[in-house]
């Protein structure tokens, strides 16, 4: 409501783009508003030389979740198959949404490695084990330089602590603000935890206040979270612990 009344930005569903070289780009996560956002970022938008092409080489997954996945199918009209990083789990999640794409672009599908393996020349990732989906984690091969993704954070297990703390940028699981924020709007709506989604209150806040990553930002936040509201209590919390929040066409040089 607030957004619509212009009194905070209006916010796209959680998408990001990464690329070692400004020419080959790959999504973490492919959002149904993945057609708005293209139109939004000039370096996701196809080059004059071509009438059919696309700088979007692939999609990392994070898990199945629909709002993860949608925008797979906006990217049927391809001449090549698009190549889609996932664990075996999120790959049988979406076998219907590789069933429709075998008759357009057809998907080419890779599994995700634990060890650090090339995304691209400059670019390489690994995956992060969480209960219900993966945390990824990117290094620049010329300056060493990484940055940890983890949009749906159920709980901060070993290997994800290890990975904040190698971090130079670190982008986090901000979904709601405390486990029961849904219960307020619905009575019986499940709580954060039980969503897959650490709660920033009492989960993930203290955590990244003390990590000494360069920068730590919150993403992929619900519209019922409180951080989104300027002057809010919540959100100077989070201001004051040295944690930023990402925003709509939020670019970082790693
Ligand atoms: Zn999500």
């Amino acid at each position: 409501m607030a957004a619509r009344a212009g009194k905070i930005p209006q916010q796209m569903q959680s998408s990001l783009a990464i690329s070692g070289d400004d020419e080959r780009w790959f999504l973490i996560n492919a959002s149904p508003d993945l057609a708005q956002q293209i139109e939004r970022t000039p370096a996701l938008q196809p080059r004059p030389n071509s009438p059919r092409n696309s700088p979007i080489v692939g999609v990392l997954l994070t898990n199945a979740d629909l709002d993860h996945a949608l925008g797979l199918l906006l990217l049927r009209q391809r001449e090549t198959p698009l190549i889609v990083y996932a664990t075996d789990e999120t790959r049988a999640a979406l076998d219907w949404i590789n069933m429709v794409l075998k008759r357009f672009c057809g998907v080419e599908w890779r599994l995700v490695s634990r060890d650090f393996d090339s995304l691209s020349k400059s670019v390489a990732f690994r995956a992060i084990s969480l209960p219900k989906s993966i945390a990824l984690q990117f290094r620049d091969q010329s300056s060493n330089a990484s940055a940890l993704i983890a949009p749906a954070a159920g709980n901060l297990n070993d290997e994800l602590h290890d990975a904040v703390k190698t971090s130079d940028l670190v982008l986090f699981d901000g979904t709601f603000w405390k486990d029961d924020e849904l219960l307020a709007f619905r009575p019986g709506a499940r709580r954060a935890r039980e969503m897959n989604h650490l709660p920033i209150a009492d989960g993930s806040l203290d955590f990244l206040r003390h990590s000494s990553a360069r920068r730590k930002m919150y993403i992929h936040i619900n519209n019922t979270n409180p951080i989104l509201m300027p002057g809010s209590f919540e959100r100077a919390q989070v201001e004051r612990a040295g944690i930023e929040i990402a925003r709509d066409g939020l670019e970082i040089a790693l």
